[in-house]
């Protein structure tokens, strides 16, 4: 089968022929239709993660994956309903099903856990092993290539929106931001609209061509960063809401700048969620954090119900999506494209 592979970080990713894996028998293997490409991809191809777990070569990569049902394992209960020719979608975080996050449903922030793409087995591959309590079948009339970046930019941001209103940052008379109209700030702002309970929306970015798109899936304000000071920011941010501070906040960069812009401009009592990780490390006024009581959220990818939720709106038509297909013999140029952040919204390979 044809996968992508990291031999070398730091390098381009090798396209070439391997043999299908076989799988365990609780897995299903899976004939993927297509894969959407993560600024994650990027970083583990340039050695973000090897600080945090330095993965040995070859690396498949990939973990936005949705396909077919091509086999499925002697063990995988008749009662989960699979039948070869189902399609279905990859819940990331392979958790190992004991441990206290594992059994509340967080199999995503087990300290075992396993991620499709960043191992032997992932998304840029014809074939991929998954084990079958980590798939989620779906109608064959949604499409692939809308499907796949819900398992990561479409379900991201939907978790941390779900932690800012569990927490108590949304409702009416509340400003929301999102920070950041790549590949998850575009989805995060439909969330905001759809979570908010009544929160204003406000996008706030540099690229003024994302920003649009922002507006057109129903920001209420959006706010160009490019060339301005924080006091310039909050003085729009004044002038479009009424108010110079942000009661909540997404995160969906994760640049050291908009880390320091989003949390300069938190209200007393403003929370906070990062989703992003284009930056490595934060520098936090600690005082201000304090006397003003702000909350910072941690919030990693989604779970299984996360993922069964977005699903469920999409269905529903709910979920615009912004994205542009490509072939796998194009891996390595769209990867630089990702790398200079000239993809508007997200590329999805297909087969
Ligand atoms: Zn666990």
């Amino acid at each position: 089968m044809k996968a992508a592979r990291i031999h070398q970080y730091n390098k381009p990713v090798v396209l070439e022929d391997i043999p299908v894996p076989d799988i365990q028998p609780d897995e299903i293997l899976v004939n993927v239709t297509a894969c959407g490409m993560c600024r994650s991809d990027v970083q583990l191809v340039d050695g973000y993660f090897r600080p945090y777990a330095d993965i040995a070569p070859p690396i498949t990569i990939g973990h936005e994956i949705v396909g077919v049902v091509h086999k499925i394992g002697s063990t995988v209960p008749k009662s989960a309903g699979f039948a070869e020719g189902d399609h279905v979608v990859v819940c990331p975080g392979w958790g190992d099903g004991t441990c206290r996050h594992c059994q509340v449903g967080n199999t995503q922030i087990c300290p075992n856990v396993r991620w499709p793409g960043f191992g032997e087995y992932g998304g840029f591959a014809e074939f991929v092993p998954v084990p079958a309590r980590y798939l989620i079948k779906v109608d064959k009339r949604l499409k692939f290539e809308e499907l796949a970046p819900l398992t990561d930019a479409g379900v991201t941001p939907y978790r941390g929106i779900k932690k800012l209103r569990d927490a108590g940052a949304l409702g009416a008379n509340r400003v929301m931001a999102v920070f950041g109209v790549g590949g998850l700030g575009l989805y995060a702002v439909q969330y905001a609209k759809l979570l908010g309970g009544g929160a204003k929306v406000v996008a706030i970015a540099r690229n003024r061509e994302k920003l649009a798109i922002a507006k057109e899936y129903g920001a209420d304000h959006i706010i160009s960063t490019q060339g301005k000071s924080a006091g310039d920011v909050a003085a729009e941010l004044k002038d479009a809401t009424g108010q110079p501070d942000l009661d909540a906040i997404i995160d969906c960069a994760g640049a050291e700048e908009t880390v320091k812009l989003a949390l300069g401009l938190l209200s007393i009592s403003g929370q906070y969620a990062d989703v992003g990780l284009a930056g490595d490390r934060i520098d936090v006024p600690l005082f201000p954090r304090v006397s003003r009581e702000q909350v910072i959220h941690g919030s990693f990818w989604g779970n299984y119900t996360d993922i069964s939720e977005v699903l469920a709106l999409m269905a529903e038509g709910k979920i615009r999506h912004t994205l542009k297909s490509f072939p796998f013999d194009q891996i390595n140029e769209q990867l630089n494209l990702l790398r200079t952040g000239d993809i508007v919204g997200r590329a999805v390979m297909t087969f």
